[in-house]
């Protein structure tokens, strides 16, 4: 027998059980909107900017030899410059600890062993709903952590009173995760107005604010304008976190680049937090990855080919307004249902959610309860929950099942729709596709 007969499998993850059934199906329709990678016209895209810094980097012929464990030291200046704006006091004061970090997942999860490590009773305070990874990082590290309110399903708008008063209810000194811009996986973000007014509630608590920035420039377009929150952050004089990726943005999701930095309220305290960064790094993997790290650092650092990001990242964004447009108008113009479509094209980024109801949303007991629930009111209002049983268990539910098993439409049960692997020409199907699973 084997040493291994004990080891039970892992908990599939659904992302990757989607992956399977998407190219195993053999039809000439079918959609994919669960890619997290932004694609054009279905096919993967590298951006004409990364393309030249790797010509460059090959015609420089630099060496392959190990970085320094908190990575390459021009990419953690960019990094910084891009995220705070290069003059922005924090930076000429070395108040800020960058590392290089293996992508967006990385930085929060060194920053969550980080926040293990240094704040042993800390809690932290994510968005519901979120990017899934989250709670899987915060556990991973035995960060605890509880939800705020950040979207309201029935409105399809941000739930921002509910946000204030959770945030307002954690306990003092919690971090507070917020998606800097173009939220995952509601596409709401606040206006520039509502950040200040969540600025004021950390404030009062003492809160923490750890920003993870996986889209800078996906939302509006403009690097600089999705970094608002941040940097109004900073202007408060708040110590924070900010966790970066380079994986949509620069389209570089398998070189695994991103950045943590974390604003000090002093250098000193700077260099300290850098120091045990670095030794978070060492045991687990010495040295980050080179290749990314110095095609940001050409891309970032050159003027010329900084120039030629900023216009492919808004060509990028413009796109995805298109492909937003046009859904909203296939759907507008063929469903009879009254229903409104327009929080399509209110949403920000790559991301969508669609049809969920709120029990789907914020139920902390899942669907085990939802049915539990469901059948005890059966007892009472027997017909009545006979249709309430169907309809929020088998309607509700096998609304994305119809999505996949008629339409050949792929996306995961949390009804999040990602644009970045949908074609323009793939819109009027797919509008058809939600009429008929979501009416
Ligand atoms: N944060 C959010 C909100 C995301 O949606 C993602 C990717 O889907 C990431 C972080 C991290 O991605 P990566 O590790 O590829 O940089």
């Amino acid at each position: 027998g084997s040493r291994f007969e004990g080891v039970t499998s892992g908990p599939p993850d659904p992302y990757y059980e989607l992956l399977e059934a998407f190219e195993a199906d053999t039809s000439d329709t079918k959609v994919n909107l669960w890619v997290r990678a932004y694609r054009v016209e279905l096919q993967p895209f590298v951006l004409n900017v990364v393309k030249k810094a790797e010509k460059l980097m090959l015609e420089k012929g630099e060496d392959k030899e190990y970085l320094p464990m908190d990575g390459l030291a021009e990419f953690n200046k960019v990094t910084a410059e891009l995220l705070f704006g290069a003059n922005n006091p924090v930076i000429q004061e070395g108040r800020v600890a960058t590392v290089q970090a293996l992508s967006g997942t990385g930085a929060l999860h060194l920053a969550a062993a980080f926040i293990h490590g240094n704040f042993p009773n800390a809690k932290a305070l994510i968005s519901s709903p979120t990017w899934s990874n989250h709670k899987t990082i915060f556990d991973d590290a035995k960060v605890p952590y509880s939800e705020y309110r950040h979207y309201d399903p029935i409105s399809k708008q941000l739930d921002f009173d509910g946000m204030i008063a959770d945030i307002k209810a954690a306990p003092h000194g919690s971090f507070v995760l917020l998606h800097g811009c173009a939220h995952n996986p509601t596409g709401m973000d606040p206006t520039p107005d509502q950040w200040g007014k969540i600025a004021d509630i950390i404030q009062e608590k003492n809160h923490i604010p750890f920003f993870d920035v996986a889209y800078q420039g996906f939302a509006s377009g403009n690097l600089d304008a999705d970094a608002y929150a941040v940097r109004l952050f900073v202007e408060r004089g708040l110590e924070l976190l900010v966790a970066q990726s380079y994986g949509k943005n620069l389209g570089l999701y398998g070189e695994r680049i991103g950045a943590i930095n974390i604003v000090c309220s002093s250098s000193e305290t700077a260099v300290r937090v850098k120091s045990q960064l670095k030794w978070l790094i060492r045991p687990e993997y010495s040295n980050p990855p080179l290749h990314g790290a110095r095609i940001v650092a050409n891309v970032v650092g050159d003027p010329a080919l900084f120039n030629e990001w900023k216009q492919e990242v808004e060509l990028i964004s413009r796109r995805l307004k298109s492909l937003r447009q046009r859904l909203f108008e296939s759907l507008s113009c063929k469903d009879r249902s009254g229903r409104d479509w327009s929080f399509i094209v209110k949403e920000n980024g790559i991301f969508s959610l669609i049809g969920l109801n709120k029990a789907q949303i914020s139920n902390p007991h899942g669907s085990a309860y939802q049915i539990a629930h469901a059948l005890a009111v059966s007892v009472f209002l027997i017909l009545h929950a006979f249709w309430y049983v169907l309809h929020c268990v088998f309607v509700r539910l096998s609304q994305i099942d119809n999505m996949r098993n008629k339409w050949h439409v792929y996306m995961i049960k949390d009804g999040r729709m990602s644009l970045g692997g949908l074609s323009l020409s793939q819109c009027e199907y797919l509008a058809d596709a939600i009429r008929d699973s979501f009416h």
